[in-house]
């Protein structure tokens, strides 16, 4: 996926290590960001702010989210490398590629056409083989493939899609910002192996609109 030699390497190790101080541990997380070149998510003009701990346009009024928000929603997925996750709101691609190399597959949704086409040539052209992006609301989940072992939301809803806890995995975990538009708890939630759901709060947040059958009307 990486070419060593991008002119990036230098920045995506002070990314790490910045991730590092902001208490990210899993190494495998870790060595993800250390992989995955951001810059190539983000449109051309922005490159050079890529590796920065901001979040950046990517066009029709959506984001990319800062490194440090990925990183923790991801770690927070527990991801071991064996598992089929979820990701509802693709975005630019970035989160897709960064779970692209800790779980062993990848479904991505995306509600804006011209986002999914972007993230789709953007993943293809690193080679990422594990992610497939599909265009639709993702507030419905795809039961196609599922049961899903993680699921990331990447934009903010007033309540967790039913769709996608009755998606999720026993054993499996599901993060994601829920609360009002100007504010979002972080909660995860677990399926037990018995099938009952169990809610943590990890943090507060703010994210762009979930918008769809189970989020925001648009
Ligand atoms: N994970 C993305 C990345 O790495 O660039 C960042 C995602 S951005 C913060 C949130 C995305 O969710 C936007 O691209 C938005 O269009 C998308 N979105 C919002 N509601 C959605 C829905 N119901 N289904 C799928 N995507 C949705």
């Amino acid at each position: 996926m990486l070419s060593r030699d991008d002119g990036y390497v230098a920045a995506r190790r002070r990314l790490v290590q910045r991730l590092l101080e902001s208490g990210v541990r899993d190494p495998r997380v870790l060595a993800a960001f250390g992989e995955v070149p951001r810059h190539l998510m983000v449109p051309e003009a922005l490159r050079t702010e890529s590796y920065k701990q901001a979040a950046l346009p990517i066009g029709d009024g959506q984001t990319i989210s800062a490194p440090a928000v990925v990183a923790a929603m991801t770690e927070a997925l527990e991801l071991q490398g064996t598992e089929r996750v979820l990701e509802v709101g693709t975005g630019s691609g970035y989160q897709a590629a960064v779970l692209s190399r800790l779980a062993a597959s990848v479904v991505s949704i995306e509600r804006v056409g011209r986002l999914a086409a972007r993230a789709r040539s953007a993943l293809d052209a690193l080679g990422v083989s594990n992610v497939v992006v599909y265009l639709g609301d993702g507030t419905l989940g795809r039961a196609a493939s599922a049961p899903y072992d993680a699921i990331v939301v990447t934009a903010g809803g007033p309540t967790i899609p039913q769709p996608l806890l009755d998606q999720l995995a026993p054993g499996g975990r599901l993060v994601g910002p829920f609360g009002t538009r100007e504010e979002q708890a972080l909660v995860r939630v677990r399926r037990t192996a018995g099938g009952a759901l169990e809610r943590e709060t990890l943090g507060r947040c703010r994210f762009v609109d979930l918008i769809g059958a189970h989020g925001w009307a648009a």
